[in-house]
């Protein structure tokens, strides 16, 4: 089973990413450094459930 859930900048609370995970095998919800076109910088990105 699959969920599809959306990075957000944890900086400006853009929503830059778009994304999908197995929530079988990675229950715990992702936190990434992505680059940010809004910051114009690296920040982090936590997913949001959509
Ligand atoms: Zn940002």
């Amino acid at each position: 089973m699959r969920a599809k859930f959306v990075y957000r900048c944890n900086e400006c609370k853009h929503e830059n990413y778009i994304g999908d995970r197995n929530k079988t095998k990675n229950p715990d919800k992702m936190e990434v450094q992505k680059y940010c076109s809004n910051c114009n910088a690296k920040t982090l990105h936590k997913e949001k459930s959509k």
